[in-house]
């Protein structure tokens, strides 16, 4: 994983660094994380975990989900999110029928497609459980 960020940030004229390396691991360790995740994981400061969000947003390497939820922007593994309005959870979802049918919308109004997000906001199922 060291060379996707050395290239990364090679081609944008940033220096490569230790706490940028040990940040893009800890992203590409968790699957979903908090701002506050990231800070007590790492040690650093929230201004810190902002600024290396931000640079990594740009470079591709980190993708935003919901306004505290960031995972490692990995082209090849889309998913759609459910997000648990109760515990805060993400779930992962992979769905063929949802895809042909953004494909079919896409088409019906002349839209040329280039990514999308779906986030389903709910109550998962042990927070339903616990009610
Ligand atoms: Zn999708
Ligand atoms: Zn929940
Ligand atoms: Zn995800």
């Amino acid at each position: 994983m060291k060379q996707i960020l050395k290239k990364a940030l090679k081609k944008s004229n940033k220096s490569y660094t230790g706490e940028r390396q040990a940040f893009f691991d800890f992203i590409v360790k968790n699957q979903h994380f908090t701002i506050q995740e990231a800070q007590e994981k790492l040690g650093i400061s929230r201004a810190s975990v902002f600024r290396t969000l931000a640079l990594f947003e740009r470079l591709f390497l980190v993708k935003k989900i919901d306004k505290n939820a960031y995972e490692f922007n990995n082209p090849a593994k889309h998913h759609e999110h459910l997000k648990c309005n109760k515990c805060g959870q993400l779930f992962e979802i992979d769905d063929h029928t949802l895809h042909s049918q953004i494909e079919l919308l896409c088409k019906k109004y002349n839209f040329s497609h280039q990514e999308h997000q779906l986030i389903i906001y709910g109550i998962c199922k042990k927070c339903q459980e616990r009610d």
